[in-house]
Formats: structure tokens, sequence, C-alpha cells
């Protein structure tokens, strides 16, 4: 029998109120199974329960669904993937990035009580939007994660580090899987977990109707979006998804939503050798970013093995990209980091196959979306 996660907060709400029990103890029972990762099936030990509350949680419920399979280490320490199985024995990737970016005083002294982290999350296995260059989308969409699923990759890799930031830029399209995508985020911003929802990042390509609620559903979060083109041609070529939400009413739905945000809006570009990295190009972007207020990163293309469609651009064109941007349309641009490359699952590029014990392969480090939060 599957069992559902004690973090599928729709579920053991609607348990709880069949049988008469008060929600508020739901938040209690999550604190005692972050501090017990042991307790699993007997919830016995979390204190001042109604007695009902017990057979009830045994019998349909478990602390964690998902199991960590295994942890890569970086040489460097800075990244750890963990691959997470999930009940039904499919698994997902989520990447605790150990970077400790402050300024100022404490630069490069450790931090008392150890690293903040970031880290990166799946909201799906796999993804329907078959991006070319990703290797998540070349698996194809297997299914939704619940929001308990999201929830227990913060569980587990809270074990391992302190997490500060959480970015959606794992495997999967999170405004693809919306209702479990909001109770996660929510879960998280409360009791116990309490991160600050303006340390919490998702990305999307940009599903235009999801966008719209976006707002209302999670006020104070970041949006990254994945643009990677300044024209819709490019962008079909690059993305299939781009033809179903067009260039032109994305940008239109991101000047509303930033409108009524009033925050900055992350947008990713994903710097490709002779697809989107010319001269022209840069200047369109600026163009269509203008009336934005937002930070762009430009993303060094990590090769993904299932092609080689596509190479990198050179330094020089993504320094010259970072320039035009800046000097012409004043937008603040970002190239990002890549470190860690000796262990699988950059984020955004992930694809679970699954490897033999011990092996590992390349991850980046998003230290830009990091850096901003400071
Ligand atoms: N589906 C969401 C979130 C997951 S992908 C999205 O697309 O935004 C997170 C980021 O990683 C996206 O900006 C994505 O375009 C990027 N990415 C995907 N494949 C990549 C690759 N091979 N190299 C570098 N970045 C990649
Ligand atoms: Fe899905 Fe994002 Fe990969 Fe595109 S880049 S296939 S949306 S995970």
């Amino acid at each position: 029998m599957a069992y559902r996660s004690v973090y599928d907060l729709g579920a053991v709400r609607s348990e709880f109120e069949k049988t008469g029990i008060s929600s508020r103890f739901i938040a209690h029972v999550w604190k005692y199974a972050i501090q017990n990762p042991n307790i699993e099936i007997d919830f016995d030990g979390v204190p001042s329960l109604p007695s009902a509350a017990y057979p009830l949680l045994r019998s349909k419920f478990r602390s964690s669904t998902s199991t960590l399979d295994s942890i890569s280490e970086s040489d460097d320490n800075v990244t750890s993937k963990l691959l997470i199985r999930l009940q039904d024995g499919a698994f997902v990737e989520a990447v605790v990035m150990r970077y400790d970016t402050r300024l100022g005083r404490y630069a490069g002294k450790p931090r008392p009580g150890g690293p903040r982290s970031t880290l990166c999350i799946s909201s799906q296995v796999g993804c329907k939007m078959g991006c070319k260059f990703c290797a998540t989308g070349s698996m194809g969409f297997k299914r939704n994660l619940s929001s308990g699923e999201i929830v227990e990759q913060l569980v587990h890799a809270s074990r391992i580090s302190h997490i500060r930031n959480v970015v959606f830029m794992g495997m999967g399209e999170p405004l693809n899987n919306y209702a479990a995508l909001i109770e996660a985020v929510q879960i998280m911003t409360g009791f116990p977990f309490q991160l600050s929802p303006k340390r919490i990042t998702i990305s999307t390509v940009g599903i235009i109707h999801a966008l719209n609620k976006l707002q209302d559903d999670l006020p104070n979060v970041n949006l990254a979006v994945s643009l990677h083109a300044p024209v819709q041609d490019i962008r079909c070529q690059i993305m299939p998804a781009a033809r179903a939400f067009p260039l032109e009413k994305l940008m239109d739905t991101l000047v509303s939503y930033q409108r009524n945000s009033k925050q900055k809006i992350f947008i990713e570009y994903i710097m490709l050798d002779g697809v989107n990295d010319e001269e022209q190009q840069a200047h369109q972007l600026g163009k269509l970013l203008q009336t934005l207020e937002v930070v762009v990163n430009l993303i060094p293309f990590n090769p993904i093995g299932i092609t080689n469609q596509f190479r990198t651009s050179n330094k020089q064109n993504v320094q010259m990209f970072q320039s035009i941007l800046r000097s012409f349309y004043g937008i603040r641009t970002t190239i990002r980091k890549q470190m860690g490359q000796d262990i699988s699952g950059a984020c955004g590029q992930l694809v679970v196959n699954i490897p033999p014990k011990g092996s590992v392969s390349s991850a980046d480090l998003i230290t830009d979306i990091e850096d901003l939060r400071i």
C-alpha cells in the first residue's frame, strides 16, 4: 500500500478534519518528524496529539515516503548531489550548494554555526517541455511530485546542511505542477521550516496562465524566467514550449507581474554558440527587457551527452553580451559560475540515469542567485 507523506498537507488536513482533529496539530507532527529522522512509521513519540491522531497517522502516512539513496560530494566539498528514491521507485535529484558568498567583515572566514546553503530542488520526475539543451527534457514527463515529496527534499538536505535558500531549478517545470508547488512553498515558509519567501526562487519557462496566478498565491517569492532567446523564432527552435507561450505575450505577462509585485525578475539566458549569442541578439535582448527591472544571468551551456547539437559560447561572446546589456541598457548582468564539475547534477540539467554507486559527473553552482539574496 502506498502511504502519503506527512508533508502532503492537503491529505493530512482532510484526514484530520474527517476525524475531528484540528489541523493546528500538523506542524507539531512536522517539527517532531524533522528532529527524529527514525520515526518513519511510529508517530507515538509526537507529544500531545489528540489520541485519535496516532492510529490515523500510522495507518495512512509516513514521515518520509522517500529515501536518500546516495550523496555525491564535489571534490571541493562545495556541492553535494542528493539522489532521492521515491516510494514508487522513481528517482529525483536535489543539489546542495554550500557556498558562502558573504562580503564584508566575515568574507573568507568560517561562519559561526556552519555555512548556509542553497538547495536546488526538483518538482517533477522528467519534464514535458522538451527544451533541446536540457537533459531532464530528454527524459520526457514521468510524473508530478506531491507537495510532500517536494518538501521531503528539503528535509533530507537539512540533515546535511543548514539550508537558507531554495531554488526550483532541479528536474521539472514547477509551474506545470502548480498545486503541489504552492502547497510545498507554503509549508516551507511556515512553521517549523520558516524559510523567508524572499529566499525562495521559482524558475520557469514561462507558463503564462500560471504566472497570472502565482503572485496572489505566493507573494514575495522570487521569479526566474528561462528566456534564452530575444526573439520568438529562436526561442521556438530551442524551446518547443515557446510556441504555446509566445514571447510577446510572455513579456506582457511579466510587465503586469512586476507592476503588482514590485520585485525584480531574474532572467536566465543560456549561452549557445552561434544560436543566441551574437551582438545583434544582445541588443535585441536589451531592448526587450528595457521596460522591466531585471537581473540577467548568462548561463554557460553544460554539455549533456544526449546531443552534440549545442556548444557553449566562447568567453569573449559571453563577456560581449554582458557588457552590451550593462553599458547600453543599464541591465544588471551576471555570468553564472560553474563549479563542482566532478559530480553529476547541474541545476536544470538533471537526468536520472541511476549511476553505479560512486560514479559521478558534473554540477554548476548558482552562486549568482545566492549572491543576490545577501
Ligand atoms: N523548468 C524550469 C526549472 C528547471 S531548469 C526552467 O526551465 O526554468 C533550471 C535552469 O537550468 C533553466 O534556466 C534551464 O534552462 C537551465 N538549463 C537546462 N539545461 C541546461 C544545460 N544543459 N546547461 C545549462 N543550463 C541548463
Ligand atoms: Fe523542463 Fe526546464 Fe528542462 Fe525545459 S529547461 S525541459 S522546462 S526542466
